[in-house]
């Protein structure tokens, strides 16, 4: 064999890791590179083409065709043998090039002559991002064991690319490579804000400083033992109680059938064989499964890229000993956290102070992770697809949570813009600081009690900060999201305790657990039901497991002790659930009262009003009940039919349609005549416009997020009550099938100078 003189593909990459070390610039690297493959190989030509910003490939270097071309000759995305293998991400080996149907010929390059072609993608993360390749005149195949030798370069080369040592080198026009370009990605918008910062990634990828190995068979030793290791520690995960928030069994059994997986074994035994060390073989062939997976349609195989990614992971965590996550209180600052996933308490332990955004690969607008931002006030988009593999740790990156916008690596026009965006935001805050401690009085001369909603203890700080009136809803599920297994009664107790205390002596309105539907808790065994809205969820749950609502109620008259229990409960149906749960509020208190505890000095309890049934039976409900806080988020949600949460439909119709208007007039209505405190706690008591909408129809009393209430409070202090409950009115009466009032509302806002 030719290549027998030469030493072959282990001389190869010995050479390669003496290259890697010389004090040399970038190009001169690449060019001593290609030399070296060239000569290893007896190949007259290779070349290293890279994807640049433009999406064509630039040829980098390159060992026998025309120097002169190196950064003249591009590709365009899927021209040419060259762009097919960017396309489809896989190596091509042929003895006969020039008569492939794909083979395009480049006459500033003088590759006229050359028959046999190897080429294989330089990829990272998946992702192509360049091509490498080797020609000959004669007619050859080239072997295995070349092949693997050229990919472990290309992979060598791919570290070069990520790392931003070729950026200079890049023909000006070009805009850079591909893998630093600018990047203006979507997802759907989560918590407020613009942030401004640098990368930092959640599970950070690590970096393999040493990529070819001196002694394969100590690497062979060193992968069975990580194996060992892993496997062990998927068995304990499974077998014991020892689950972690977010670690489902069902994952742990899918990484334990890929941990045992031949196919996955041999191809790490084979790219250690080709002289990677351990973990090198270990991200190879994890890149080269991804860029499979990725070109796959089948939604069930792209779901297991990540249960693969996990794994790699967890392996080259056994492999180098680093930790799985960042180390608490080591966040840069100005940082942007990336996750493909998080839970709620991993978000809780980074320091606020230096956090600027939140991005998302995976979690939705309802995950709890969502409500943690929004509670920290942490800019967050979610939903950006492949975002993690995108960005490398330190590249500056925008995070848009109001328009659900990122920018990674922006340009500085970009920049410019997002950095004034978020100056006129902040200027915005300032104005409705200085409305804190007016009193939300309309200018005619109307009283408006507006409260915030909360979930947790890190909300309630705003409660002063913004000056609400008190908590008019407070999520109690929440605090058991974030909570690593179920709290006892005493622990609840504790944490309800708290919050009273932060709250001071302004009222709160403790929701009773809303489970089950899109909440799930992750320690609860998680039931399968076709329509889980519609399913086993708050009080229902409740009112069947009573032993769970008992300790809630007890825990919070507990905690309530010498003043006034305010609670409520969600999603109820029926008279008869509100009568059910009063009487086991009243059995806690008169326990309480026997076992000489101290509890509270009065009890008020509430229904949520949600399920459009409780419209038709309202005359009982009211007499029954305390007090009424309609869900508008939900009673949207069944009164239309429409998912809240699905994308697809969720924005079909206009909370400001005549329908929810005229219902939500007669619940004010009908609660006024009856003597019954009314609130409003859903989403749209805290916009502007849909506020306007509310007091117009009679509601004085609307709880919000702590970010809402400086708009409506300055929306209050424009609106003369009296003309625009008139004027809402009419327009309510004349509209005859039309869709939505908005347009003629905001109309009536601005003709009136009122801000919303
Ligand atoms: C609602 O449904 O409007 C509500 C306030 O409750 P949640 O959003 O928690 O379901
Ligand atoms: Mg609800």
């Amino acid at each position: 064999m030719m290549r027998g003189a030469l030493g072959g593909p282990r001389v190869l990459l010995r050479r390669l890791r003496e290259v890697m070390a010389e004090p040399v610039s970038a190009q001169e690297r690449l060019d001593r590179i290609v030399v070296l493959i060239a000569a290893n190989m007896v190949a007259e030509v290779c070349s290293v083409y890279v994807l640049r910003a433009d999406g064509t490939l630039e040829l980098y270097a390159t060992e026998g065709l025309n120097r002169a071309a190196v950064h003249l000759t591009t590709m365009r995305a899927g021209e040419g043998l060259v762009g097919l293998i960017a396309e489809t991400a896989e190596a091509l080996n042929i003895s006969d090039a020039q008569t492939h149907p794909r083979y395009s010929y480049k006459p500033e390059t003088g590759e006229e002559i050359y028959n046999s072609f190897l080429g294989v993608p330089i990829l990272r993360a998946g992702n192509t991002i360049g091509v490498l390749v080797v020609q000959n005149s004669a007619r050859r195949t080239y072997s295995e064991e070349e092949m693997e030798a050229l990919q472990t370069t290309a992979m060598v080369i791919a570290e070069m690319v990520a790392g931003g040592e070729l950026e200079a080198l890049a023909n000006p026009a070009s805009g850079g490579t591909a893998l630093r370009r600018p990047l203006m990605l979507t997802g759907v918008p989560i918590a407020e804000g613009v942030g401004l910062g640098h990368v930092v990634l959640h599970e950070p990828r690590i970096v393999i400083k040493n990529m070819l190995a001196d002694d394969p068979a100590q690497e062979d030793r060193r992968l069975e033992e990580a194996l060992l290791a892993l496997q062990a520690s998927i068995d304990v995960l499974i077998s014991g109680d020892g689950l972690g928030p977010g670690e489902h069994r069902e994952i742990l059994e899918t990484f334990r059938m890929f941990a045992h997986d031949r196919g996955w074994l041999r191809r790490l035994r084979e790219a250690i064989a080709s002289g990677l060390t351990a973990e090198a073989a270990v991200e190879r062939v994890q890149s080269d499964t991804r860029a499979k997976l990725l070109r796959q349609t089948d939604p069930y195989l792209r779901e297991r890229l990540h249960d693969f990614d996990d794994l790699a992971n967890r392996l080259l965590h056994q492999l180098t000993g680093e930790a799985f996550t960042l180390a608490a209180g080591s966040l840069p600052e100005n940082a942007i956290l990336v996750a493909r996933a998080m839970g709620p308490a991993a978000l809780l332990e980074y320091e606020r102070s230096r956090l600027r955004g939140l991005i998302l690969e995976e979690g939705g607008a309802t995950s709890h992770v969502a409500v943690v931002a929004r509670a920290l006030g942490v800019p967050c988009v979610g939903e950006v697809q492949g975002i993690t593999s995108l960005v490398e740790q330190g590249d500056a990156i925008i995070v848009d949570g109001s328009a659900g916008d990122v920018q990674v690596r922006p340009q500085s026009t970009v920049e410019a813009s997002y950095a004034e965006k978020a100056r006129m935001r902040a200027r915005r805050q300032e104005q409705y600081l200085a409305l804190r401690d007016q009193p939300a009085v309309t200018r005619d001369g109307v009283a408006i009690d507006l409260q915030m909603n909360a979930g947790l203890l890190v909300d309630m700080p705003q409660l002063s900060e913004v000056n609400a009136a008190g908590i008019g809803l407070f999520r109690t599920e929440i605090l058991f999201m974030v909570a690593p297994s179920m709290p006892r009664a005493e622990a609840q107790e504790a944490l309800y305790r708290a919050i009273l205390q932060s709250a001071g002596g302004r009222p709160v309105t403790f929701r009773t657990l809303d489970i089950g539907g899109d909440k799930i808790l992750p320690y609860m065994r998680k039931v399968e039901e076709e329509n889980p809205a519609l399913g086993w969820r708050a009080i229902r749950i409740g009112l069947d497991r009573p032993a769970l609502l008992k300790a809630q109620f007890r825990a919070i008259l507990k905690a309530c002790a010498g003043r006034t229990a305010r609670i409520m409960l969600p999603m109820v149906a029926t008279v008869d659930e509100y009568r059910q749960a009063k009487a086991m509020v009243e059995r806690e208190r008169a326990y309480l009262a026997k076992h000489g505890h101290p509890g509270p000095r009065d009890v008020k309890l509430g229904a949520m009003l949600e399920v459009p049934a409780l419209l038709f039976d309202l005359e009982a409900v009211l007499k029954a009940v305390d007090f009424i806080s309609v869900g508008s988020n939900d009673l949207m949600q069944f009164l239309f039919a429409v998912d809240r949460d699905n994308r697809r439909v969720s924005g079909r119709f206009d909370t400001l349609n005549p329908a929810m208007l005229r219902a939500l007039a007669n619940i004010a209505r009908m609660a006024s005549e009856a003597g019954k405190p009314v609130t409003v706690c859903g989403e749209m008591a805290g916009r502007p416009i849909e506020a306007l909408a509310l007091l117009a129809l009679g509601y004085r009393q609307l709880s919000m997020s702590p970010a809402a209430i400086g708009p409506v409070k300055a929306m209050v202090l424009g609106t003369d009550l009296g003309a625009a409950r008139a004027a809402i009115g009419t327009m309510l009466g004349d509209c005859d099938g039309c869709a939505s009032l908005r347009s003629k509302i905001a109309a009536y806002a601005e003709a009136n100078n009122i801000t919303v």
